[in-house]
């Protein structure tokens, strides 16, 4: 695996391997990686000739006052599992060479960036759409890889391809859990062992939601309610941000689930650990 930690590097090898006809699947992370990362670059080097993995974090996806200076960072056993991964290129560049002094350009999707992470993480998707047009410029991968466990962020990627004319696919990837069901993160790492424990009550209550849909229930306040009720029930749920069914394309929410899809998604705080995680029904009747 070769490393490469200039973009210009990074997008003259890119060129090359482009111009010798060669399909380059891109992930892109934050580091700290975990077996819902490596879960995209096995789907991406199902399907690429080449698999570039980035390790970037963003600072312009970060608000004043989060994690940006404590976010969990392990370069020398992240490029362990990555060769293990047969990634081709690790990505990681400084973030003097993304952002230089003076940077002044932010790309914003307007609408769905406000919405439920949006509206408590100010400027959070406009960096992330920066950084990941940048990534596509910098990679120009064939096909990009995200999960789902972050589904707000996959619709605005999906918009910013769509509305900027992006030649290339955005391929989503289902969320891996661990055993107990709590989707992993990075940031799980910040929870105390009591805290761990208590974290899968976020998936159990999305599920409750999503039982109740099943049983036939279409109004979402006596939905969001079962959902604030299981959280509710976790002492050591000390925050919810927001936990209710949304339409998967507006996330608005509705007043009555219509239509045969729904999102379920929450963000909560335990502790000092911010989590959030998201379930899709489809073929509702
Ligand atoms: P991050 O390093 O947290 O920015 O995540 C990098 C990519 O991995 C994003 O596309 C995430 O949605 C994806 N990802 C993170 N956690 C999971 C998970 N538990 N399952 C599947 N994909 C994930």
């Amino acid at each position: 695996m070769e490393t490469i930690r200039l973009p210009r590097v990074m997008m003259d090898t890119a060129w090359k391997e482009r111009l010798h006809g060669k399909g380059i699947g891109l992930v892109p992370t934050m580091g700290a990686l975990h077996e819902g990362h490596l879960s995209l670059i096995r789907a991406a080097r199902a399907e690429n000739d080449m698999v570039v993995a980035s390790i970037f974090v963003n600072p312009m996806q970060f608000a004043p006052g989060e994690d940006l200076e404590k976010y969990p960072r392990d370069m020398a056993a992240d490029m362990e599992k990555l060769k293990a991964a047969d990634v081709d290129i690790l990505f990681a560049p400084e973030a003097a060479s993304m952002y230089p002094k003076d940077f002044s350009t932010s790309v914003s999707v307007r609408g769905i960036s406000g919405r439920l992470c949006g509206a408590f993480r100010p400027g959070h998707f406009d960096g992330v759409a920066t950084v990941v047009l940048k990534l596509f410029n910098i990679v120009q991968p064939a096909r990009a890889y995200f999960g789902l466990k972050d589904y707000q962020q996959t619709l605005v990627i999906r918009k910013m391809a769509k509305d900027l004319d992006l030649s290339l696919e955005i391929v989503l990837c289902p969320t891996q859990r661990e055993a107990d069901g709590l989707a992993m993160s990075s940031r799980n790492a910040y929870l105390s062992g009591s805290e761990r424990a208590a974290a899968p009550v976020l998936y159990r209550a999305l599920r409750e939601g999503a039982a109740a849909i099943r049983d036939g229930e279409r109004k979402t306040a006596p939905v969001r309610e079962k959902i604030h009720s299981v959280l509710r029930s976790e002492p050591l749920v000390n925050g919810i941000q927001y936990a209710s069914a949304y339409d998967p394309e507006s996330l608005e929410e509705p007043e009555k689930i219509k239509g045969n899809s729904v999102l379920l998604a929450a963000a909560i705080r335990i502790g000092a650990c911010r989590l959030i995680d998201n379930l899709i029904l489809n073929d509702l009747k």
